[in-house]
């Protein structure tokens, strides 16, 4: 099943519970819009390369687009398609006056060097220019972009237009009209909705042992913030492979490790596991916090963890899902755990429209209130109904959209 079929199964599981909002579900099922381009660049040796990029805007109803890009070798449309779902989804459940997008390249920008990646992404704003905009659709970072990404959409997207306009991204850097708080603030948002999720099962969390899937901007920060709070990253892997130490990682000397090295591996502060080891080791939390589809029925089972807190976009399978739930693990769903990014993204761009800006502490207040506040809105939900947190955060999430669609009726 590609990312866009888990969507779609998602989508059907939810559905027994949206009542006469039902009627509109298959409008959750059509993507708003999808753009493919050739993105054609000169490479440095003078060769020209062409790389296909994608955005795709899945659910306008509730105002704007909202979602990052992506630059992978592995970006397909399936997968630009589940993700820009789980953004409409994700921003409904937290209440943020967005619709959903994602987007894309199929590339490995590994491969490439840094004027090379700015030719290609500002090619590929130019190509996407027509559907972006502050009041159309603001595209963030994903996986392998960044705030320097950000910064040259930004320009690119302002000198074809004739002015500065900071509004049209988020996660651009401070200097340009970027938030405090927003590099940190989805594994902020996650380490929030984990606590709370934690305290609902007696889970301590100091002393807890946490392994820790994608050492990115969200795995990072993630394991940073329960290291800091007392928890042991027993273990980390990445693109590079995994690694371990039944002691607990120095989880920022490790950082200081993959600044200079690229990867985890080869880090002398922990032993290199086998492959497929990772997953079934002895650990009271989870953080899948890289790609998607990484829990499966193959791997499901020997997951000890009791805690499940998705960092990454769509990490577990729906048949991973049910073999989770039945040994009785609790898994804090993507679409609330990783929501933090977008909510702080919802504040850079309120920010931006005013020219006024918050201060750290003031961002970090409102993103916890507004964590907590979705949290326990979830929670409810799944105990009125008896589902899974992630079917109760689809029940609040399409009800908004499908609601919003029902008031706006269809024209003509
Ligand atoms: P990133 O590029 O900063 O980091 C990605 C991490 O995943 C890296 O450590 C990389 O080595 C690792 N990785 C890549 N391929 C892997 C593989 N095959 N096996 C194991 N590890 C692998 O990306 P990020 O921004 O941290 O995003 C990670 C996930 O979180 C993605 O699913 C993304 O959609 C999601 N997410 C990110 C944000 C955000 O604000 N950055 C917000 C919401 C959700």
């Amino acid at each position: 099943m590609g990312p866009w079929g888990m969507y779609l199964e998602q989508i059907d599981r939810v559905t027994p519970y949206l009542g006469d909002l039902g009627r509109w579900v298959e409008t959750l099922t059509r993507p708003k819009k999808v753009l493919i381009v050739d993105v054609p660049i000169e490479l440095d040796s003078g060769e020209i390369a062409h790389f296909e990029g994608y955005r795709v805007q899945h659910n306008l109803s509730r105002g704007p687009g909202k979602g990052g890009i992506r630059f992978h070798q592995d970006v397909t449309l399936s997968e630009v398609m589940a993700l820009s779902g789980w953004m409409s989804i994700k921003n409904a459940a937290m209440n943020l006056p967005f619709g959903g997008a994602k987007g894309g390249i199929r590339v490995n920008p590994k491969l490439l060097s840094s004027a090379e990646i700015e030719r290609m992404t500002r090619r590929y704003t130019s190509e996407i220019h027509n559907i972006i905009g502050p009041s159309r659709d603001i595209p963030a970072p994903d996986v392998n972009t960044n705030e320097q990404t950000m910064a040259w959409m930004m320009d690119t997207y302002s000198v074809n237009l004739g002015q500065t306009t900071t509004g049209v991204v988020t996660g651009k850097p401070i200097s340009l009209g970027g938030s405090v708080g927003r590099n940190e603030a989805t594994g902020r948002g996650l380490f929030t909705a984990g606590v709370e999720a934690a305290k609902k099962i007696n889970l301590e969390i100091p002393g807890a042992k946490i392994i820790v899937q994608g050492f990115g901007n969200v795995g990072r920060t993630a394991a940073k913030l329960f290291h800091e709070v007392g928890s042991q990253i027993v273990a980390v892997m990445d693109h590079t492979g995994a690694v371990f130490n039944s002691n607990g990682i120095d989880i920022v000397a490790m950082g200081a490790y993959v600044d200079k090295t690229g990867g985890v591996v080869g880090f002398g502060g922990a032993e290199v596991l086998l492959p497929g080891e990772f997953w079934g080791l002895n650990c009271d939390i989870a953080i899948p916090a890289a790609l998607e589809r990484q829990i499966t029925k193959n791997n499901a089972d020997s997951i000890k963890a009791k805690l499940i807190i998705e960092g990454a976009n769509g990490p577990t399978t729906p048949e991973a899902d049910d073999i989770l739930r039945e040994k009785g693990a609790l898994i804090v769903p993507d679409v609330l755990a990783n929501a933090g990014g977008v909510t702080v993204s919802y504040f850079e761009w309120v920010q931006d429209f005013n020219s006024y800006f918050w201060d750290e502490d003031e961002i970090n207040h409102r993103l916890e209130r507004l964590m907590k506040k979705a949290f326990d809105a979830i929670w409810e939900v799944s105990l009125q109904n008896r589902t899974s947190l992630r079917t109760a955060a689809f029940i609040i999430g399409c009800s908004r959209i499908l609601q919003s669609r029902q008031l706006r009726g269809l024209y003509p």
